[in-house]
């Protein structure tokens, strides 16, 4: 009896070997992914592994180098729970609070959009835009900023002055958060819709017309907001709905811009990868000059840019 219960424990003591774990996770996540919204880009074995580093506080490749070893019952429990949550829905990148972006680790959870190696190629572009202007500290202001990503990265990448805003408190939050983390303290957090606060503080004379506004304005259709909320996509709402042709907030970025910028000054926008040509046109309808587009790493139209000469 005593040998039994013995092997038996020996058994269950075998079955917690990282490898096992490892592969009795991803075969969970494989079966309850399958049903994840579309474009979620599902990695059953890449999440798996990613939440067991993260629960063991190890680096992927100690985690490796570890394989034969048992996972410690504390690490264990934590996992199995994380791994539920991703199950329930929750990005890999909520349930580890980090995301990369830029090569700096930045806070993210619940109510706030997970940055996307995408918008790098707005960061690019404004940073080429400020060594364009060599020098004198020239002031970025990042509109619709969510968790402060690109407002931090341009201030930490270049000597600028750097202000945000965002219509979500919640997200500033974690943008606030991220900027005392990152070193980024001199970035000023607004709250308030599209450019409605810089255009108050510009009119109080608190603060200058930027020479540079970068945005990543929610720009996603509606309807597949809907259809993404519905089968239980965690990210808020408000981050990426853009109206009935998600071209809404584009469109009154561009005319509200206007009325900010200093004669030459420049818009960047983020954009939907199939809204180049018709935001283009909404730049040109506005009366901006030199209106381009630049294209991601996947060779779609991602970043749309144009310059606002006063008449
Ligand atoms: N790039 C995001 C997505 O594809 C959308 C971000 C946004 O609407 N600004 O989900």
């Amino acid at each position: 009896m005593t040998g039994m219960l013995t092997s038996r424990n020996m058994d269950r003591k075998t079955d917690n070997r990282f490898r096992s774990v490892l592969r009795a996770a991803t075969d969970r996540l494989r079966a309850c992914l399958a049903d994840a919204p579309a474009g979620s880009g599902e990695t059953p074995y890449l999440d798996a592994l990613v939440l067991l580093a993260h629960a063991a506080s190890m680096t992927s490749e100690q985690l490796f180098a570890a394989f034969e070893d048992q996972v410690p019952d504390p690490v264990l429990a934590e996992y199995q729970s994380f791994v539920s949550d991703r199950c329930d829905g929750a990005p890999v990148s909520y349930i580890r609070r980090v995301k990369e972006f830029f090569g700096r680790d930045f806070l993210v959870g619940p109510g706030v959009l997970v940055p996307r190696p995408d918008t790098e190629m707005l960061v690019e572009s404004a940073l080429d835009e400020i060594d364009r202007l060599r020098g004198g500290s020239p002031h970025v202001h990042d509109c619709c900023t969510g968790s402060g990503c690109v407002a931090i990265t341009i201030a930490r990448e270049r000597d600028c002055t750097v202000t945000a805003s965002d219509s979500s408190e919640e997200a500033l939050s974690y943008a606030r958060s991220n900027a005392v983390a990152l070193d980024a303290t001199s970035v000023a957090f607004w709250n308030g819709d599209l450019l409605a606060p810089l255009r108050t503080r510009i009119a109080g004379g608190q603060t200058t017309g930027p020479a540079i506004i970068t945005a990543n304005p929610p720009y996603v259709a509606d309807n597949e907001v809907d259809h993404l909320i519905e089968r239980g996509w965690p990210e808020p709402a408000l981050a990426l709905a853009g109206g009935q042709d998600g071209l809404l907030f584009i469109g009154r970025l561009i005319r509200e811009a206007a009325a900010c910028l200093p004669d030459g000054g420049c818009l960047m926008v983020e954009i939907g990868a199939d809204q180049g040509p018709a935001t283009v046109r909404l730049f040109e309808e506005a009366g901006f000059g030199e209106v381009s587009l630049i294209r991601d790493l996947g060779d779609r139209d991602r970043v749309c840019n144009g310059r606002w000469y006063r008449r």
